[in-house]
């Protein structure tokens, strides 16, 4: 039987890091895979993680099993901090494993509630949406995001290709740091949004992976809290794996807006969901994030730690605009610093990518995709002059 099976296409990102590991030169730079990185490399177990830690090993009592849509006082306190409220007579939750276990049951209710649903996707998007939609055989539609001339948002393109979503559709919007190319959009640009979804009777989906990492947590969540307020349906996918450095813990939560008659059964639905994936989702990992956001203490450490990630990253896009500003005599790198979040899509050719590989020991996804975080002050200028001597 096992026979049967045929090789399934490698991730390319998980080849990348394979290849930076073989690679011997000491000065190699690593910009691929998609984790926060300190400025001399490591990607730390934030302080309040640590501490939370240490209080949860003293205090617990139990490892039995949460209720199988997790801890409610996990999925309370994640509602709060993506919507700012509870938005309780609307408000169904699940924990799931990781960001990635939101989507994935966000896409199984999805095509439960309406099979005929077509998901409309930003070109491009996380290459991990695409794959789990094509798997599951939901169909998919893809919106035009990027613009490759300015490195920002074709709105207009984006608008013009979402005039042909269709009642029963789902739009699958980002809700910051857009992954991979940096480029978000603005409050008027999520109004125009809200308002074509309101017309045509689409269902927004949005993914938020990062808040925290852009503008800080309530402006990183703004897109997310005016789409809540206006559509009477949503579906949020939340990741705990960045702002809170949990990766491996696997944390995350599916937040469902329904009308309030519809929500006992939206959450019953939810929890099923679980039960037939996983049945009880990990709680480790969410049992930290609560006593974190429950904990004025911990919050407040951990809040200070992820300004202080944040704005590293800010400094390190703002140095490296300036170095290419410089360097090349030109604005034309300026969209670095305009973009938010960990990535920014350099807008180089493969083979320009492959150069800065093969030639200056510089890895970056394929796409041109660049992790901000694995930079620091030092190979800033390094980059800077790699990118203009393969022509970027
Ligand atoms: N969505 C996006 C856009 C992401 O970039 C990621 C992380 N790469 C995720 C979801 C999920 O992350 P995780 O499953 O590790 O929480």
């Amino acid at each position: 039987m096992l026979g049967n099976l045929k090789p399934q296409p490698a991730d390319k990102i998980l080849q990348l890091m394979g290849q930076f590991r073989a690679d011997p030169r000491e000065d190699k730079i690593d910009l691929g895979v998609g984790v926060y990185k300190s400025a001399d490399g490591v990607t730390p177990v934030m302080r309040a993680v640590k501490a939370a830690e240490k209080q949860l090993w003293e205090t617990e009592t139990t490892k039995s099993y949460t209720g199988l849509a997790g801890d409610p006082a996990f999925n309370a306190a994640m509602a709060t901090l993506v919507l700012g409220e509870a938005l309780s007579d609307r408000l169904s939750s699940v924990a799931t494993p990781g960001g990635t276990g939101a989507c994935r049951q966000a896409f199984e209710l999805i095509r439960l509630a309406n099979p005929e649903a077509a998901l409309w996707v930003s070109d491009p998007t996380w290459p991990n949406h695409l794959s789990i939609l094509n798997y599951l055989k939901i169909p998919t539609k893809p919106y035009r995001y990027f613009d490759g001339e300015t490195r920002a948002v074709d709105f207009d393109g984006m608008m013009a290709d979402l005039a042909a979503v269709k009642a029963g559709d789902v739009v699958l919007l980002h809700g910051c740091c857009h992954n991979p190319t940096g480029a978000n959009l603005t409050l008027p640009e999520w109004r125009a949004v809200a308002d074509l979804c309101e017309k045509t009777g689409a269902m927004p989906m949005i993914d938020i992976a990062y808040q925290g990492f852009g503008d800080g947590l309530d402006d990183d969540a703004a897109g997310v809290r005016l789409i809540a307020e206006r559509l009477p349906e949503v579906l949020i996918a939340a990741s705990c794996s960045k702002n809170f450095g949990i990766y491996r813990e696997r944390t995350g939560a599916l937040i469902a807006l329904s009308e309030p008659a519809k929500r006992e059964v939206t959450q019953g639905t939810l929890a099923f969901l679980n039960r037939q994936n996983y049945s009880f989702p990990p709680d480790h990992g969410a049992r930290l994030v609560t006593m974190i956001l429950e904990d004025p203490a911990l919050r407040g450490d951990w809040q200070a730690e992820l300004e202080e990630m944040r704005l590293g990253m800010l400094g390190l896009r703002e140095q490296l605009a300036k170095e290419l500003r410089t360097l090349s005599g030109s604005d034309r790198f300026g969209f670095i610093a305009e973009h938010r979040g960990m990535f920014s899509r350099l807008g180089a050719s493969p083979e320009q990518v492959e150069r800065l590989k093969s030639e200056h020991g510089i890895y970056m996804v394929g796409d041109s995709r660049l992790n901000i975080a694995g930079l620091n002050a030092k190979s800033v200028p390094v980059l800077a002059s790699a990118i203009l001597d393969v022509g970027i």
